[in-house]
């Protein structure tokens, strides 16, 4: 009852080397589910690759990175001034600021407040102070431990102006009198980081990453579900939750389900859970026919009999292909910052022809 993940180590690695040397002063990003493969595995990874910093998402993700990585964690998610109780802090842990109000008790606090990075806004306009409060923020910030600042930018849209943000940004911290030292930037590409250094001399750019470094090869790990059963099923048959007529064939009960991230169709303007549940639902159900599902077999994708199920997927195998047997593994198109595997394999050549799995003994 496996949805697996397989990962073909040695090249997955060598992807993630080669996209560390092309991006100095990285900050690799590990947050969410560790796009797939999962945090620990990445944070761990991090000690080997021998940066000195990552950023996690938010403060809860940090214990789970600590296990692997022993530099520095810097949280993305910023600071309210609820988070800022006299608790021992983690150490080697940088946090984020991107309210004036924060930054004015950050003040307060003095050295016995927490390593911060101040977020600007930025085209994408999630967080950030603006850049017309930078003035009244610089005599409070000399009483802050301030490790830099920090943008998130769009990864998309007119690429002259998201440069032109950053440009922006920079200079009004030098007309404030805030001081720059380190600049953590997220979503340019190396020939604008390139361009920044040019423009900015003397500031040292880090950019963080994360989909690129980890997910840069798709060909170095694959999704696939196992086989559970196999039935051949009368033309016409009602089957699944839905009730739904089958069109002849063969049933296949697949391992993959809603709860390993399959069958969930939010689209990028639908992000509510209503949405996704509504989305999954229309899945299986839309038109006539039967929606593709994201599993493979013999070179065809295979159609919903159903919609998802929490943990396995039912199938339609037209009747003109010969079925998978019990055992053997579909490959499943999946979204990695969205699914969860029951089993992480490590192997080479994942990138092989389903023909070549073997069947699960
Ligand atoms: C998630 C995130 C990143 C990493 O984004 P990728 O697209 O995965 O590289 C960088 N910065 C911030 C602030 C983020 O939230």
């Amino acid at each position: 009852m496996t949805f697996r993940l397989t990962i073909d180590e040695p090249r997955w690695h060598a992807a993630i080397r080669r996209a560390a040397a092309q991006s100095p002063g990285l900050v690799p990003v590990i947050k969410g589910n560790g796009y797939g493969f999962g945090r620990e595995r990445l944070a761990e990874l991090c000690g080997r690759l021998g940066v000195d910093t990552v950023a996690v998402g938010t403060e809860a993700e940090i214990p789970s990175v600590r296990l692997g990585f022993h530099g520095t964690i810097a949280v993305m998610a910023p600071l309210g001034t609820a988070d800022l109780n006299p608790e021992p802090r983690p150490t080697q842990v940088l946090r984020t600021v991107a309210h004036a109000s924060v930054v004015r008790h950050l003040a307060g606090l003095g050295a016995a407040g927490p390593a911060v990075v101040l977020e600007l806004d930025s085209p994408v306009h999630r967080h950030g102070v603006t850049l017309s409060e930078l003035a009244e923020l610089a005599a409070p910030l000399r009483q802050v431990r301030l490790a830099g600042v920090a943008m998130h930018l769009p990864s998309g849209g007119d690429r002259r102006r998201v440069l032109e943000s950053v440009h922006l940004a920079l200079d009004a911290l030098g007309r404030a009198g805030i001081p720059l030292s380190t600049f953590w930037v997220s979503h340019l590409t190396p020939p604008e980081l390139a361009l920044v250094r040019a423009a900015h001399p003397g500031v040292q750019v880090r950019p963080r990453i994360g989909t690129s470094l980890w997910l840069g090869d798709r060909q170095a790990f694959r999704a696939s579900g196992t086989v559970l059963d196999v039935r051949r099923m009368p033309h016409r048959q009602a089957v699944g939750y839905r009730q739904r007529r089958f069109a002849g064939g063969t049933l296949l009960v697949v391992s993959g389900g809603t709860a390993h991230g399959v069958g969930l169709y939010a689209s990028a303007a639908h992000s509510g859970l209503r949405d996704v549940l509504k989305g999954a639902v229309l899945g299986a159900a839309r038109g006539a026919g039967w929606a593709p599902s994201p599993f493979h077999w013999a070179g065809h994708r295979l159609h919903f009999a159903d919609v998802a199920h929490m943990q396995v997927s039912m199938l339609a195998v037209p009747p003109h292909l010969s079925a998978p047997a019990v055992g053997d593994r579909l490959d499943c198109d999946i979204r990695m910052t969205v699914s969860t595997f029951d089993a992480v394999e490590l192997r080479p050549g994942v990138s092989e022809p389903e023909a070549s799995w073997p069947a699960a003994s």
